[in-house]
């Protein structure tokens, strides 16, 4: 106690000395100003540390609501409308290109085959698409074979069919890329491959939507996901005029409205007359910048409103169009 009222005075005498130097209020606010900032960054880096690691603990947790290691695709809780799946910190399942099945209807099923196939041999290994927490580690002869769903904090579920081993666990938080499983060719399944899917909130999304296997990238950003109808592709950019989450009337609908128009393909601008420059380099004179640029010593003196003998400057700016 005496040692903190110490301190205390110690404080207030720092305070008051501060307050009685000759400086204008402005200048102490100037002065005070990169310190708070620097506050509020290490601030900010502390919290989002916590806010991750609290995420791979209960990965979308503001979604899903429970968490059972039993069903790969059922989910009760209420599915919102629209909601922005943040695609930036991924990796490939696998370095695989082939892509031997697509997403969509399979007349050999007689239904549709909600994933990815993606050719891969028995051992190979297969990576986590996101960083999250593993909720089932499971076998299904007639189906998945030995499967894996992960869920993440973007609001994805991933599922890796097919596995000839899982070398994780349920309940496991994993991070993004690293090694979950060997590929196989287990359950139903001829010719060892990576059966993938996406899902959010047990409804299957195209993995191809998201995740391009030939060029080993996600397809954008952000990918906003639509209960009803397509989703849409997003850069950073554009995602930042979205709502993260719209729930049936929400009020966050007249924001998602808003960003629908602005989002639209405006309508090709008017080609404006473009001004072009360039800058002089020393050595440089009009011949050979007008022999360069494509152009005539007298169509720079023109449009620059020299002459031939006006002595060019190192880093002058000359328009040429
Ligand atoms: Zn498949």
């Amino acid at each position: 106690m005496f040692f903190n009222l110490k301190f205390l005075k110690i404080g207030a005498v720092a305070f008051v000395a501060m307050l009685s130097l000759p400086v204008s209020g402005q200048d102490l606010l100037a002065r005070q100003a990169p310190i708070d900032k620097k506050m509020r960054a290490v601030d900010s880096v502390a919290l989002q540390r916590l806010i991750k690691s609290d995420n791979l603990q209960n990965p979308a947790f503001e979604l899903y609501q429970d968490w059972n290691n039993q069903y790969a695709h059922r989910c009760t809780a209420t599915m919102p409308e629209v909601y922005k799946i943040d695609l930036r910190h991924f990796c490939m399942p696998t370095p695989s290109q082939r892509i031997t099945s697509n997403y969509g209807y399979r007349r050999s099923f007689g239904r549709m085959h909600k994933g990815l196939d993606i050719k891969v041999y028995i051992g190979d290994t297969i990576y986590s698409a996101f960083s999250g927490k593993v909720r089932i580690v499971a076998y299904e002869r007639g189906g998945y074979g030995k499967y894996i769903v992960i869920r993440h904090p973007n609001g994805l579920e991933t599922v890796y069919g097919h596995l000839s081993k899982q070398i994780v666990q349920e309940n496991q938080v994993v991070k993004a890329g690293e090694p979950i499983g060997l590929g196989g060719n287990t359950g139903r399944s001829t010719g060892s491959h990576l059966h993938f899917e996406t899902r959010f909130m047990g409804q299957a999304i195209n993995p191809a939507e998201m995740f391009d296997f030939v060029a080993q990238d996600v397809t954008c950003d952000y990918y906003l996901f639509k209960a009803n109808g397509r989703g849409l592709a997003l850069t950073s950019e554009q995602a930042r005029n979205y709502p993260d989450v719209v729930y049936p009337s929400d009020k966050n609908k007249p924001m998602l409205a808003m960003a629908e128009h602005a989002v639209k393909p405006a309508a090709p601008a008017k080609k404006a007359n473009t001004v072009k420059v360039h800058k002089v380099r020393s050595g440089e004179s009009l011949y050979t910048i007008a022999k360069k640029l494509g152009t005539t010593v007298n169509n720079l003196c023109k449009m620059n409103g020299i002459t031939r003998r006006t002595i060019l400057r190192p880093g002058q700016i000359l328009r040429y169009s």
